[in-house]
Order: structure tokens, then C-alpha cells, then sequence
């Protein structure tokens, strides 16, 4: 078998956590498989990449970020090949742009163009374990370039695309995916297996286990790939195209994300192009918009309504800043603006078959005495927005009824 192996960076913090994954290789190595391991750098230490460019200058240029990133996974594949060696283990290590990782030129966040994996195939065939620096790769010209944070899931998944391999497992410190972030809810149970579609609505609420885009990219290639502990032999979590029988179950995971604020328009003239105002100034500030909720037109006189729509808790300020710049041109009545809000969600495809399910979620919450600020939906997903304060109670509650014990399917 081919495999592909990605360590992501707390399973790869220290030189010890380093042996350990080395060890978990030569496992693999010595059942004949060829390997193939995409490792991210060390926990912490892009972090700290970043922050020591910031010390100098506050928006430091993206080229020369990305020469400093990329030094991060540089690291880990040479002492990742550098602890294979320590057990005897033939193994070479390559920078992205070695394994023929092409990409295009938006320095920070660029985009695979294309992979030419012969340097890889030669030294598997060669015996060797390969280990491929992730989260890196190269343009046409020769400059190197970053896929953004979090990328080497994607480097993982489209190496596994090129190489055509039989199984991709991506290693982390959780046992897989969960129902519910087990942290928070003491009952949630780790998933056997989940659909892309269902992976990438949990990641972008909040559910960080893998970067989205990488989830995107798996799907879009048909990668089925496998969410495990580097720590034990724990099964993890298989990630896939949605099958039939997923859909036997209605609620796949519970979300909190306490991550985002609300900013309230009141008494917005209602007619046409305010909201195309009012968001055009918002995305030409870079700030992105998840929920949009808009009321029709109350009380007499003049036609006014009010329109409220979330944003991260970091761009809160500003939103707020862009939206008072427009109260000349749109003269609405106030803004209110607020972070004390958590947006709940449920997930799953079984919605898309079973009937009941919003009503359901709505009844949880009105016996929990939660109130519900905003509501939003998709064929997989219904989302509300709540107070803070009470998400996690209303999370409990949400996911022992759909999820729990004795819980109805
Ligand atoms: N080291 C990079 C980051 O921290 C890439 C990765 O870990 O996937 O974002
Ligand atoms: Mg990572």
C-alpha cells in the first residue's frame, strides 16, 4: 500500500513527540508499505514566526513571510528523517518545492496548481520513507510560497490525490471527529464517519480539527481520508462522500462558536440598495459576513426595517467603524453592536430526508429558557444565535437530545 501519513504540529512538538511518530512510520515501514509523511512545524512555532516579524514591522512583506514560514516545516522533516535514521530506517526528507509542489504566486495563501511527484516515487522506490515539508510549495519562477495557515492538511490531501495513494491518515492529539467538542459536552462520542459536507459545516463553525480548504480540495478529488490520535491505535474518523445510509442519521454534531459578534442596524429605510450599501462597505473592508438577518417593514410612516448580521468577534470594532462612516448616506435610527452572542448549529444529512428537525431544536431551547436571537438554515445545517451565557447549557441540552443516550433517531 501507499500511504500518506500527515503529523500535524502538537503531535510533533517536541523531539521526543518526533521519535514517537518516527516509531508509529516504522510500524508502517516494516509491513511493507511505502510512506509517505507531510509533517506541519512544531507547535508554536509558526506562531512565534509571525510574531517575530511583527516585533519589527507591523505588515511585514508577504514574500519574505514566507521564506520565514516555510523555515517552520524545514525543520520537522529533517529531524523527522534525521529520528527514522536513530531506527535504522532509510528515509529522505523535501522541501515542497523538492516534491514538485507548484503553486501559484499569492505569497501567504497561494493555491496548488499542480504536483509532479517523480522525485517521490523514485525514492520510494528507492526503499526510502519520503518526508514531505506541508503548508509549502514553490512557484514556476522558483519563489517560495505558503497555502495559508493550516495548510498541511491540504498539502497531505492533494499529495494523496497525485500519488493515487490507498489510505491518507491525518494524525492530530484528538481520536477523530466528534459529536460535540468533548471538552464542553461530557457525552459526545467520536464519529466513525462523517461526509465532506458534513466535515466542512462542523469546521466552519468552529469545530477546528482540519482546515477547511483542505476539506474542500478532498472532496472535489474524491480523497477519502482518515482523522486519527498519533498517541494510540485508536480508530479514527473516516472522512467521505455522503452515502445512503448517513442519512439514517438526522444530526450528525453539535457546534458552539462563541467566536463571532452581532451588529444591529435599527430603522433602515426600506428600500432598494441599503443592503447592497451597507455590505459592499463591509466586504470592501475585508470583513466577512456569516449571518444576514432582515425584518420587513414595521410601524407607519416612512417604510424602515431592521437588519442585523454577524461578523468574528476581531472585526467587531471595525464593522462597527464602516457602518458608522455610512449614517450620513443611509440615515438609519442606531447601531447596536454586541459579542455576547454564541451561534449553535446542528449538522447533519439527514435533514435533507427527515422532517421536524428545526422545530425540534427550537422546542430544546424554549425548555431551557434560551431565547433565540437570529436563525438561519441550509440543507444540512440549522444555525441560531443565542446569548453567550447560555450557549453551553443550551448546547448540552441540544446535543443529549439529538445526540445522547436513548436519544430519537
Ligand atoms: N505550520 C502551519 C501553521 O501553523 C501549517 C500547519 O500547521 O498546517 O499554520
Ligand atoms: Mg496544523
Amino acid at each position: 500500500m501507499l500511504i500518506v501519513q500527515k503529523y500535524g504540529g502538537t503531535t510533533v512538538a517536541n523531539t521526543d513527540l518526533i521519535k514517537n511518530v518516527a516509531a508509529r512510520v516504522a510500524k508502517y515501514h516494516a509491513q511493507g508499505d511505502q510512506i509517505v509523511v507531510v509533517v506541519s512545524a512544531m507547535s508554536g512555532v509558526t506562531d512565534n514566526l509571525i510574531k517575530l516579524a511583527k516585533e519589527i514591522m507591523p505588515l511585514p512583506n508577504e514574500r519574505e513571510m514566507d521564506m520565514l514560514l516555510a523555515t517552520g516545516e524545514q525543520t520537522t522533516i529533517a529531524l523527522s528523517a534525521i529520528s527514522l535514521h536513530a531506527l535504522g530506517l532509510p528515509a529522505v526528507s523535501l522541501t515542497g518545492a523538492q516534491a514538485g509542489i507548484v503553486t501559484d504566486g499569492v505569497h501567504t495563501k497561494a493555491k496548488i496548481q499542480n504536483i509532479t511527484p517523480k522525485r517521490i516515487h523514485e525514492l520510494l522506490n528507492e526503499g526510502n520513507v519520503v518526508i514531505v515539508a506541508g503548508f509549502q510549495g514553490q512557484t514556476i519562477e522558483g519563489q517560495v510560497t505558503t497555502l495559508g495557515r493550516g495548510g498541511s492538511d491540504l498539502t497531505a490531501i492533494a499529495l494523496a490525490a497525485a500519488l493515487k495513494a490507498d489510505l491518507c491518515q491525518i494524525y492530530t492529539d484528538v481520536d477523530g471527529v466528534y459529536t460535540a467538542d468533548p471538552r464542553l459536552v461530557p457525552g459526545a462520542k467520536k464519529l466513525e464517519e462523517i461526509s465532506y459536507d458534513e466535515m466542512l459545516e462542523l469546521a466552519s463553525l468552529g469545530a477546528k480539527v482540519m482546515q477547511s480548504r483542505s476539506v474542500e480540495f478532498a472532496k472535489k478529488f474524491g480523497v477519502v481520508f482518515e482523522v486519527r490520535s498519533s498517541l494510540n491505535d485508536n480508530p479514527g474518523t473516516i472522512v467521505k462522500e455522503e452515502t445512503k445510509n448517513m442519512e439514517d442519521i438526522v444530526v450528525r454534531g453539535v457546534s458552539l462558536d462563541k467566536n463571532q459578534a452581532k451588529v444591529t442596524l435599527v430603522d433602515v429605510p426600506d428600500k432598494p440598495g441599503v443592503a447592497a450599501r451597507v455590505f459592499k462597505a463591509i466586504g470592501d473592508a475585508n470583513i466577512n459576513v456569516d449571518m444576514i438577518v432582515q425584518n420587513i417593514s414595521h410601524g407607519s410612516g416612512k417604510p424602515a426595517t431592521d437588519l442585523s448580521f454577524t461578523v468574528d468577534k476581531a472585526d467587531l470594532l471595525k464593522a462597527q467603524k464602516v457602518i458608522d462612516g455610512l449614517k450620513k448616506e443611509i440615515s438609519f435610527g442606531q447601531i447596536i453592536a454586541t459579542d455576547n452572542i454564541g451561534k449553535l448549529s446542528i449538522v447533519g444529512v439527514g435533514m435533507k430526508s427527515h422532517t421536524g428537525v428545526a422545530g425540534k431544536l427550537f422546542e430544546i431551547l424554549a425548555r431551557e429558557g434560551v431565547n433565540i436571537d437570529m436563525i438561519s438554515t441550509s440543507e444540512i445545517k440549522v444555525s441560531v444565535v443565542l446569548d453567550l451565557a447560555k450557549g453551553e447549557q443550551a448546547m448540552k441540552a441540544v446535543h443529549e437530545a439529538f445526540l445522547g443516550f436513548g436519544a430519537m433517531e
